[in-house]
């Protein structure tokens, strides 16, 4: 809970740190994913259209004229509302908030399959011009291995009507979802799939499975092979090489990533990036050790930072500590990923 007059959920995007939040739903109407723990344990409700009209006139008091160019629909996925309620709520948020130049909301595919290109457009002309998408993979078997309940059909479907109607899209991917198992599939559907779409923003998430998620059961009773550091770069490379014929802005976003410097534009620095994800895989597996472990750590941004001999040398002494106790690397690294997501 907040003390704010109006209702706030758990979370928002990255990108939404200076957004007015505004609560349309409560907790994610499909709430199934193996991996995800964001609304367990809550139920899922559809706000009334007088309810939310209420908060945005509450927040327009509190924040006494703050000319915000930004908002955000909270919690799971607006689009589960009715379109003409949906439509109802921009429009007052509109009214309230004049200077608002960006509305945005998740939008899950299977949901937005259920509009037609009139309603997407009609919602769009309303005023939500922004999509962040968890499309999380491309393939059919991920997908359904981790009960995300979408297709790669419904997630090209929904993203062309988004896109028709003219709403931007951030797509989000998962790195290592397919498990050891699946990695190559993985990567190999989920650029088609984006090739087919061509959002305007790719966002690459490492995994992290937290112990209390479905998924986290399945890792502990061996169904689940978490890929390790390199092996999810190598996945990453495959992906982004079989990006094609996209004009999409590509970037490790989240301080979960290993390499927060791939990070640009595509098709233009596509070689840059692969080279960062070269470089890595080309160090010695010592090195790539001694980066991944100073990176979770805190002590590297970029794999240059390895050339501060004094730096490198004294992760490389915490190092040989892990060496010498009873955790693998890989265990501390994901212990280390979790704990940032
Ligand atoms: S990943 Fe998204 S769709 Fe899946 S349960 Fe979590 S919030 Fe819902």
């Amino acid at each position: 809970m907040t003390d704010t007059p109006f209702e706030m959920g758990p979370i928002r995007p990255v990108d939404e740190a200076d957004s007015l939040l505004i609560r349309t739903t409560r907790g994610c109407p499909w709430n199934r994913c193996s991996f995800c723990t964001l609304y367990k344990g809550m139920t899922f409700s559809l706000r009334s259209v007088a309810d939310i009209k209420q908060d945005i006139l509450a927040a327009k008091n509190y924040f006494n004229g703050h000319p915000f160019e930004t908002c955000f629909l909270q919690d799971g996925d607006s689009f589960v509302m009715g379109t003409k309620d949906l439509v109802a709520v921009l429009e007052s948020l509109r009214k309230a908030f004049p200077s608002l130049k960006r509305i945005s909301s998740y939008g899950r595919a299977q949901t937005m399959a259920k509009k037609n290109p009139a309603d997407m457009r009609a919602i769009r002309a309303a005023g939500l011009n922004k999509l962040y998408c968890g499309m999380e993979s491309g393939s059919a078997q991920v997908l359904k291995n981790v009960k995300k309940g979408i297709t790669p059909e419904t997630i090209i479907h929904s993203a062309h009507m988004a896109k028709e109607a003219g709403m931007e899209m951030t797509q989000f991917i998962i790195l290592g979802l397919g498990g050891r198992e699946l990695t190559e599939e993985h990567a190999i559907e989920t650029a088609r799939v984006l090739n087919e779409i061509n959002p305007d923003d790719i966002r690459l998430l490492t995994i992290g499975v937290k112990s209390d998620s479905d998924l986290g059961l399945q890792m502990a009773e061996g169904r689940f092979t978490l890929p390790s550091e390199a092996e999810i770069i190598k996945e990453q490379r495959l992906l982004l090489e079989n990006l094609e014929g996209i004009e999409s802005h590509y970037a490790n976003h989240h301080s979960v990533d290993l390499l927060l410097e791939v990070r640009g534009q595509l098709p233009r620095d596509k070689a840059r990036l692969l080279a960062v994800l070269d470089r890595f895989l080309g160090l010695d597996p010592k090195d790539q050790i001694n980066f991944t472990l100073g990176r979770r750590l805190g002590y590297y941004q970029r794999l240059s930072d390895m050339d501060n001999g004094l730096t490198f040398d004294f992760v490389e002494r915490q190092a040989q500590k892990i060496r010498e106790g009873d955790e693998s690397f890989e265990e501390i690294f994901h212990r280390l990923r979790t704990q940032v997501i």
